[in-house]
């Protein structure tokens, strides 16, 4: 059928806590407009604190993203990585500061598990920035790991994770959507 693609609706989220962050931000939010049709949405700006990570390390920023995407969940990962590789992420050992972490934390309603892939994210319910964001922009998205929306997951977050400190910031404005 001319002009038909079949698309899915996917939630990303980008992080960094290394480098100029602000600027890591903008080149990964513009790239990922780039690979992302509408309807886009987007989280607020997070500042949040660092966890389980191995050393003493800087805050991260934090926005969810979500969209639809023309292609399958792999192809989406390798954009992921590219975007990563683009921002010269280096990975020294585990958990290390970062320039750039793209994560796919929803693929449609698909549950994947595959060696280089689990979607949706293993994390999603462990880091509360995720459901802090996922919550204004996919809260009815059922995790089906978890037999729950993201709605339900964020209000019966436990205190472990309630208490992840985060900094609100506003939303990504075109501040962040400059970079060539
Ligand atoms: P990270 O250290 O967070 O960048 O993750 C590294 C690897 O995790 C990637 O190269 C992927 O193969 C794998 N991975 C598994 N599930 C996911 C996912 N949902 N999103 C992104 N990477 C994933």
């Amino acid at each position: 059928m001319p002009g038909w693609r079949n698309v899915t609706n996917v939630a990303v989220s980008l992080g960094t806590n290394a480098g100029n962050r602000e600027a890591n931000l903008s080149a990964m939010l513009t790239e990922l407009r780039r690979i992302l049709d509408d309807p886009l949405a987007f989280s607020r700006v997070m500042e949040t604190e660092p966890v389980d990570v191995p050393d003493s390390q800087v805050w991260f920023l934090n926005v969810i993203v979500s969209g639809n995407y023309a292609g399958n969940a792999h192809e989406l990962l390798c954009d992921c990585r590219t975007i990563e590789h683009a921002l010269l992420r280096k990975r020294p050992f585990k958990n290390a500061a970062r320039t750039a972490d793209v994560d796919i934390l929803l693929y449609g309603r698909e549950s994947i598990g595959s060696n280089e892939l689990t979607v949706p994210h293993p994390q999603i319910a462990n880091r509360r920035f995720c459901l802090e964001g996922l919550r204004r922009i996919a809260p009815g998205r059922y995790i089906a790991a978890h037999g729950q929306t993201v709605a339900e997951l964020y209000e019966r977050m436990p205190a472990s994770i309630k208490q992840q400190r985060i900094i609100f910031h506003g939303m990504p404005d075109q501040s962040y959507f400059t970079m060539e």
